[in-house]
């Protein structure tokens, strides 16, 4: 494992989240990614608020969008 950057994705309700940039420890061999729990936990909060007002909050790094259907 080595400290890297990834880009996370939510899904939930036909509404979509990445989040970018995430400090990460990646895995080169077989792609596993782990987020270090402080991270993790701002992250969700975050994608939960976004989720609830189900759209864009301002937030940077955070792309908030509809599915397209
Ligand atoms: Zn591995």
């Amino acid at each position: 494992m080595r400290r890297g950057r990834t880009t996370l994705h939510f899904e939930r309700g036909g509404f979509y989240a990445d989040v970018e940039n995430v400090s990460a420890m990646l895995c080169g061999r077989c792609g596993a990614r782990s987020v270090p729990g402080v991270t993790a936990l701002k992250i969700s909060d975050a994608i939960e608020k976004l989720f609830r007002a189900g759209k864009d909050l301002d937030m940077t790094g955070i792309s908030f969008h509809k599915l397209a259907s």
